[in-house]
């Protein structure tokens, strides 16, 4: 495995793959590497003749400095992890590198999709990650891209952005991996102290309550009503959002629309910790 901490550098390995016709299938990622991670990695490898990874952690995508300055750092085990699971070309840039001073970022206006949820919640958010990733995806110059499913929302963005400005990069989604409990795999999981956990759980409980319930029949009007309450209810769990959407512009999906996917989603902070869920579920 190569590492490179230059974009200069990586783009002289760049052109040296591509002048072998070689396909480059790419991996961003803000490290602190697990199996959701690890899975993308092996997506990549059966499309691709050559898998990059990134780590960086970007400071623009935060909204809470506390957030970013306590984000999991584990840079060695990541070098280990990328190396077993068969990256080529590993690339840690620094902020410095990657920004040049100007963390100033643009306002990105995708409608619904950048405003609402995770938009809302988190202002500034996906201004952060579209510019981190047009700067990832110019220097990488990859056939494909690939993102998991755990940050749906995000994947969508990723898309609208490709479609406007990287129309030759394939972007793939990826399958959301969860822990052998259910809890949905998140470099934040660390944070989580054994009650925490056993509180965090209560996500995939709630989304799956809503699946169950809507693909049994029962209106999604009604289940999510009842399954809000609760979630409302918790003890010490902040819920900010649980819904359920259309996974391509993120409006809410109610009763009376086409047999189709729609997928439930939620975000609750745990102990000061935020997580976030989804699941798929069939509506008739
Ligand atoms: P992150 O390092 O959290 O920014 O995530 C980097 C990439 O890994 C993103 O495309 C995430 O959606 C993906 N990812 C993170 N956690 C999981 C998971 N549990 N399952 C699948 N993909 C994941």
């Amino acid at each position: 495995m190569i590492t490179v901490k230059k974009r200069e550098l990586l783009a002289e390995e760049v052109r040296r793959l591509k002048s072998q016709n070689l396909q480059i299938g790419f991996v961003p990622t803000m490290g602190a590497l697990h199996h959701g991670h690890e899975s993308l990695i092996n997506e990549a490898r059966k499309s691709c003749d050559v898998v990059v990874l990134s780590v960086f952690v970007n400071p623009t995508q935060f909204n809470t400095p506390s957030d970013y300055t306590t984000y999991p750092a584990t840079l060695d085990a990541d070098l280990q992890c990328a190396e077993r699971a068969g990256v080529d070309l590993f690339f840690m840039p620094d902020v410095e590198e990657m920004y040049q001073g100007e963390l100033e970022v643009d306002a990105v206006d995708f409608g619904t999709l950048t405003h609402s949820f995770e938009g809302r919640h988190r202002q500034g958010h996906f201004d952060g990650v579209v510019a981190i990733v047009r700067k990832l995806f110019d220097a990488v110059k990859m056939d494909c891209a690939f993102f998991g499913e755990k940050d749906l929302q995000q994947l969508a963005v990723i898309k609208r952005l490709a479609r406007d400005e990287f129309p030759g990069v394939q972007i793939i989604g990826c399958p959301l991996i969860r822990d052998t409990d259910g809890l949905a795999l998140s470099s934040r999981n660390v944070r989580l102290s054994k009650d925490d956990r056993t509180r965090a759980l209560k996500l995939n409980a709630w989304i799956h309550e809503l699946k169950e319930g809507i693909e049994a029949g029962s209106s999604i009007e009604e289940t999510l009503e009842s399954v809000l309450t609760s979630a409302q209810q918790a003890q010490s769990l902040e819920l900010e959002y649980l819904d359920i959407v259309n996974p391509e512009t993120f409006e809410p999906r109610r009763s009376g629309g086409e047999k189709n996917e729609a997928f439930a989603v939620i975000a609750a902070a745990v102990n000061g910790v935020r997580l976030i869920d989804n699941c798929r579920i069939l509506c008739s």
